[in-house]
């Protein structure tokens, strides 16, 4: 479905808590204006420099969970003890627009949208090596030390389903990492089962 013309890509990109993927993501919009990102629900705390609406839709726990019930997220987890979850009408409907998604999301989420969705493109995303993640996630300053532990404890359990993905970005040197990110989404943007619907009038010119 979202691979199809007039529909708009869907990308999943994970990675371990602090591997620098909601810096990428954000990057990732400001080079790319066709691209846009889905603001999920969390019963999460708010971090400071945190925006209700932008960063997250921060809810309570009963409210999360009536919304399962009533079947709004496309997907949802229990990731660090906290529930994350996507909106469906959101996504459906932006993608059914013509542009294209990105979810950040656990792997656990991932594994439903690609089975909801395969033909998803989804992207892992690692840190250079796990001392640097250690001092990403330590030197970002928004988690406790408690909960950083608890994150990096996570880190290799994210890192085992790795191998389910797509493509694998590196992020040692962000710029690169960026130019990674651009690059796939540039050659999604090229293949035949996009391109066809986009360029018909040119491809039947062109064949006369
Ligand atoms: P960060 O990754 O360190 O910035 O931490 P966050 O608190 O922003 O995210 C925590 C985890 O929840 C990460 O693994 C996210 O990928 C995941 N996550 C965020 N939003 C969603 C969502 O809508 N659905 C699912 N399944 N996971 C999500
Ligand atoms: P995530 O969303 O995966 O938890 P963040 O985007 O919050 O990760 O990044 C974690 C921290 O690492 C942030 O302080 C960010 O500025 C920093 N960071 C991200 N990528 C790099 C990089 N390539 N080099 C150095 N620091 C980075
Ligand atoms: P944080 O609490 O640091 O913002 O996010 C922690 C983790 O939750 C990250 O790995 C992030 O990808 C994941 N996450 C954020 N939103 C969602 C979501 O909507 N669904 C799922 N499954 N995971 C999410």
């Amino acid at each position: 479905m979202s691979q199809v013309g007039d529909q708009g890509t869907l990308y999943v990109i994970s990675a371990p808590s602090g591997a620098g993927k909601t810096s990428l993501v954000a990057a990732m919009l400001k080079a790319d204006s066709k691209l846009g990102v889905s603001v999920s629900h969390t019963t999460r705390p708010m971090r400071s420099g945190e925006q209700d609406g932008v960063n997250y839709h921060f809810v309570e726990r009963e409210l999360f969970e009536a919304m399962i019930a009533r079947g709004d997220f496309l997907e949802h987890a229990d990731v660090f003890g906290n529930y994350y979850g996507t909106s469906q009408v959101w996504v459906r409907e932006t993608l059914a627009s013509g542009q294209d998604v990105i979810l950040e999301i656990d792997w656990q989420g991932a594994e439903q949208v690609r089975r909801l969705m395969p033909e998803c493109v989804s992207i892992f995303i690692v840190p250079p090596s796990p001392e640097v993640l250690r001092e990403r996630l330590t030197g970002r300053g928004t988690d406790a030390p408690d909960v950083v532990e608890r994150r990096l404890a996570e880190a290799s359990e994210e890192c085992r389903h790795a191998l389910a993905f797509d493509y694998l970005v590196v992020n040692d040197q962000f710029d690169e990492a960026l130019a990674d990110l651009l690059a796939i989404v540039r050659a999604q943007r090229s293949r035949m089962a996009v391109q066809q619907y986009r360029h018909q009038a040119l491809l039947a010119g062109l064949s006369d």
